[in-house]
């Protein structure tokens, strides 16, 4: 993976700013949608670092931490009638560490946890891949669903139903920016702390309480 180049980061820093002028236009225009108009906003979450503190390689439930306020934001952006969704590289799986299997079972673990506060993810994508994956099946030479590429995001836009200039992604790296980036979609980094409260700052139009 290439880091994020200086003018990638401008042109991102460009496209963030025009982006919130146009959630701010779309939020206007929330009270009137009509039934005709069934494209709801995405919340595009990367997962470790962003809904799990990021351990390296995080694959089973026991080491599984939820990052403070992540369970009560999806919850929230649930209620506001937000999908919700996870793009995770997961190159564990192509490195050996881990399976596909495992990879879903925790999945389902974080699915069940969150149903207990009356949230859920809509959609959990992950890029099994990587370059020097020792697993033939998922060695590629440059994964176009591993982030910085967008094929996650991309894919989800293609199935379900998304207003892609409302929706947002947060992710804790550059790479996820740039993935969003790629995919016309804005983005914010989160550097830790409290993701609920973290949200209510970035988009303050949106209610979370
Ligand atoms: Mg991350």
């Amino acid at each position: 993976m290439q880091p994020a180049s200086i003018s990638t980061l401008a042109r991102q820093q460009t496209f963030l700013t025009s982006s919130r002028n146009a959630a701010s236009r779309y939020n206007t225009s929330v009270s009137e949608t009509s039934p005709a108009s069934p494209l709801r906003p995405a919340l595009f979450l990367d997962r470790d670092g962003v809904l799990n503190e990021d351990q390296g390689y995080v694959h089973r439930w026991e080491d599984f931490r939820w990052i403070v306020g992540a369970r009560e934001a999806v919850a929230a952006f649930n209620r506001a009638g937000w999908l919700v969704i996870v793009v995770t590289n997961q190159s564990g799986i192509g490195r050996g560490f881990y399976s596909e299997d495992d990879v879903q079972a925790l999945h389902a673990k974080m699915s069940e946890d969150l149903g207990g506060i009356g949230g859920h993810i809509d959609a959990f994508y992950y890029a099994p891949h990587h370059p020097d994956a020792p697993v033939d099946a998922y060695r590629h030479p440059d994964p176009p669903d591993r982030k910085p590429n967008p094929g996650m995001i991309l894919r989800a836009l293609r199935e379900w139903p998304i207003e892609r200039a409302a929706s947002i992604l947060v992710g804790d790296k550059p790479s996820d920016l740039e993935a969003a980036f790629r995919s016309g979609v804005r983005a914010v980094l989160f550097q830790g702390g409290d993701l609920k409260a973290f949200l209510a700052s970035a988009l303050p139009e949106v209610d979370v309480s």
